[in-house]
């Protein structure tokens, strides 16, 4: 394949975008080569400016569930941009996404949008300490909340494909109020509530997605459920990754552990800019104007972009067969990545939950952050690099996670394996 018009696209783009790219990860540093620059999708389809076609793996990070140019979310964005493209005021469009939302997770009475997940998990933290009147928060190595100061400590996704898991510009007075503990390791976080009595919450990717894909053990969860019980701490699940992907209940379809808020973000918004958070009646009406926590957006709940999300999530309830078929094709891919990888000697690791999935270059399992980083990196941009040149678009850091979109079939998902065979033989 050739990428030339990528590679002057990209040229031009440093010269006026800091590394050219407006999301570090996306520069494709760690996998070495070009970014590719896309002039469309279609389906599960990515064609890029030179006119190569890939079947992607990305989907924008995970908001596409059904692909590319979805006719459905098309023509609801499209009719919603006719009638104006924001007003800064309400809707009902965003009642009835909220509305959708509560129906679906117990545990939210309310919900409020924002327009990104950054922004969605950066409020609930702000809710949490104003809802319990402590400072203090704990979060998980490498898992990734978005680059709000708070959070971007020992942080996954882009942060740590670069080695700067924590950022200069985030001054240690914000931080210190950031403790950190290991990922499915519960005596972690009792020396973090040991060492602290003013923590307001734990927040937690249940199913991690920004250090690879590393779901949280079942038991693990609970017990973080009554450590916080205990200590008078909320629980936040950020689902701003697995909400609508792992399963139609996001981790709480999959996991017992019931959760006092919950961050969005991604599929809620169908390729649009949302996010949300939400929670039991009592912490939401906190926030301003019923409450004193302080929270607002001139862009949220935007027209355009609730449309897209209230199609999204129309057709997924409408079908009670989607998560099957995802899950099913996820593992078929894992499966096979597994069984090519094993037959041309490449140690790899692979697991699936619904439609998210995620691929290791280690010979043991992957429990936490520091699991993870042990990985082969160099193998991971090999693979990268291999399966590009076969029309396959994967992510593209060892640190993320890959999405199946229900416009993949089979016979993709059985191609990608055969072209994963080939370049596993180059590779070994
Ligand atoms: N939380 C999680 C779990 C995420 O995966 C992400 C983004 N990948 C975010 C928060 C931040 O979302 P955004 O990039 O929309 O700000």
């Amino acid at each position: 394949m050739q990428y030339d018009k990528s590679i002057k696209a990209y040229e031009k783009a440093r010269n006026v975008i800091p590394g050219g790219v407006d999301s570090p990860v996306r520069a494709f540093k760690s996998v070495g080569g070009t970014p590719l620059f896309i002039k469309k999708g279609k389906g599960a389809y990515l064609v890029d400016v030179d006119g190569n076609a890939y079947v992607d793996f990305v989907q924008s990070w995970g908001p596409l569930i059904f692909g590319h140019t979805n006719k459905v979310i098309e023509k609801a964005v499209i009719k919603a941009v006719k009638k104006g493209l924001s007003f800064g005021a309400p809707t009902k469009s965003e009642t009835k996404l909220a509305g959708i939302i509560c129906g679906l997770y117990a545990c939210i009475d309310k919900v409020r949008f924002v327009s990104s997940g950054t922004e969605a998990v950066m409020s609930a933290i702000r809710l949490a300490r104003g809802f319990t009147c402590k400072d203090d928060i704990v979060k998980f190595e490498g898992c990734y909340h978005g680059h709000s100061d708070s959070l971007l400590v020992q942080a996954g996704s882009g942060a740590v494909t670069f080695g700067n898991p924590s950022s200069p510009g985030v001054p240690s007075d914000v931080t210190k109020h950031t403790l950190l503990a290991k990922y499915n390791d519960i005596e972690s976080v009792k020396k973090c509530f040991e060492s602290s009595s003013n923590i307001a919450c734990v927040i937690i990717e249940p199913i991690a997605g920004n250090m690879g894909f590393v779901p949280a053990d079942a038991a693990f969860l609970e017990e973080l459920r009554s450590v916080c019980d205990e200590h008078g701490a909320l629980l936040i699940f950020d689902e701003v990754m697995s909400g609508f992907r792992a399963s139609l209940k996001g981790a709480q379809g999959v996991y017992k552990t019931v959760p006092d808020l919950v961050t969005f973000g991604k599929v809620i918004g169908g390729g649009m800019p949302v996010g949300a958070f939400g929670g039991r009646v009592e912490i939401m009406d906190k926030l301003s104007p019923d409450g004193p926590v302080y929270q607002a957006g001139t862009l949220s709940g935007n027209p355009v972009a609730m449309a897209a999300g209230l199609a999204s999530l129309e057709q997924i309830l409408e079908d009670e067969e989607l998560y099957v078929r995802l899950e099913k094709k996820a593992k078929r891919l894992v499966k096979g990545l597994s069984e090519e990888a094993q037959k041309a000697g490449i140690a790899l690791q692979v697991d699936s939950i619904g439609s998210m999935f995620g691929f290791f270059f280690n010979d043991a399992p992957v429990k936490n952050f520091e699991d993870a980083l042990r990985s082969d990196t160099k193998r991971f941009a090999a693979f990268h690099q291999g399966m590009l040149q076969e029309g396959f678009y994967f992510a593209c850091s060892q640190f993320e996670t890959g999405f199946i979109c229900d416009a993949m079939d089979d016979e993709m998902i059985d191609e990608c394996l055969e072209a994963a065979a080939k370049v596993f033989k180059e590779m070994a």
